[in-house]
């Protein structure tokens, strides 16, 4: 009998190689973090995901995992050189992320000054834009950004949080420049389709759980932080729905400190047109203008 090879739903290997196993029995691995752009040692335990803290800057897998991909879409910004650590990302580069605390937060803080902007959802009572005690609230659902002036957004482990993630797609199409990306991290079903529903809000502001309530921990809410969506790839049809060109990303480098096999970061990025590769298979649409299109364009049909 054949070999029958999935590709969906694809086998995830939940193991830990064998570098991963002995840096966790070492309890530290050298590397070179993303977000300080200094040589150091990350410190291992039992969380690969939310810890392996760098002894220099304290950013954990996660904020690496994010910071990766922002470099590497950072250089489209006017950067002097293909950034390699938070440090070289383009001073004019306008980011916001719905984060005010911890090592990337301070990091971009730094080093692009009034261009960075940071924020938590404080409580669904204040409009987008309110700042309290210092900290700007912002509801990633309707935020109060104007159109096409951000080049970067970030959201970790935060729109499973929010209850219409879709709006708040919506709102990141409207807010981002062309060619620029939400990029963001959040719980991420590998094995199903479709995303997860665990509560819904009504018109009316009413809450219904689908599913047993499951909340984060978070620093802003001591009650924790009610999950109301875990994606699938559901979610990047649904971005290519909005106009975004999409990406899921696999991170796992362990001398950059992304370690274990769930390291999920994926891209929404607002473009014209979403750049699909061709290969002589499909059909080439590129100069395709519609049947509409005016005599004389050399579209027309005979
Ligand atoms: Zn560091």
């Amino acid at each position: 009998m054949p070999t029958i090879r999935n590709l969906w739903p694809y086998p995830v290997n939940f193991e830990l190689t064998q570098l991963e196993r002995q840096a966790s029995r070492l309890g530290h691995l050298p590397g070179y973090c993303c977000v300080c752009g200094r040589a150091t040692v990350f410190q291992i335990d039992t969380d690969l995901r939310e810890r392996v803290p760098c002894l220099r800057c304290g950013s954990v897998n996660r904020q690496r995992q994010l910071a990766t991909v922002l470099l590497e879409y950072a250089h489209t910004i006017a950067a002097p050189r293909r950034p390699l650590s938070i440090g070289d990302i383009a001073k004019e580069t306008i980011i916001w992320n719905a984060e005010t605390t911890r090592a990337l937060h301070r990091r971009l803080s730094e080093h692009l000054g009034s261009n960075y902007l940071s924020s938590e959802f404080i409580s669904a009572d204040l409009s987008s834009g309110t700042v309290v005690d210092g900290v700007l609230h912002v509801d990633m659902q309707h935020t109060h950004f104007g159109d096409d002036s951000l080049d970067f957004i970030l959201s970790s482990d935060v729109l499973e949080h929010v209850p219409n993630p879709i709006l708040a797609f919506e709102e990141s199409y409207r807010i981002l420049k062309y060619g620029g990306c939400h990029i963001f991290t959040a719980p991420f079903y590998e094995h199903r389709f479709t995303n997860e529903r665990r509560a819904v809000v009504n018109a009316e502001g009413q809450l219904t759980h689908l599913r047993r309530p499951w909340y984060h921990g978070d620093p802003i809410h001591e009650e924790g932080a009610l999950v109301y969506n875990v994606f699938a790839p559901e979610v990047m049809c649904q971005l290519e729905h909005m106009g975004f060109e999409a990406r899921l990303c696999r991170l796992r480098a362990p001398f950059r400190g992304m370690l274990g096999w769930n390291g999920i970061v994926m891209v929404a990025r607002k473009v014209a047109e979403p750049s699909h590769k061709r290969d002589g298979v499909f059909p080439d649409d590129t100069d395709w203008v519609g049947e509409d299109a005016s005599p004389g364009s050399g579209m027309a049909l005979a």
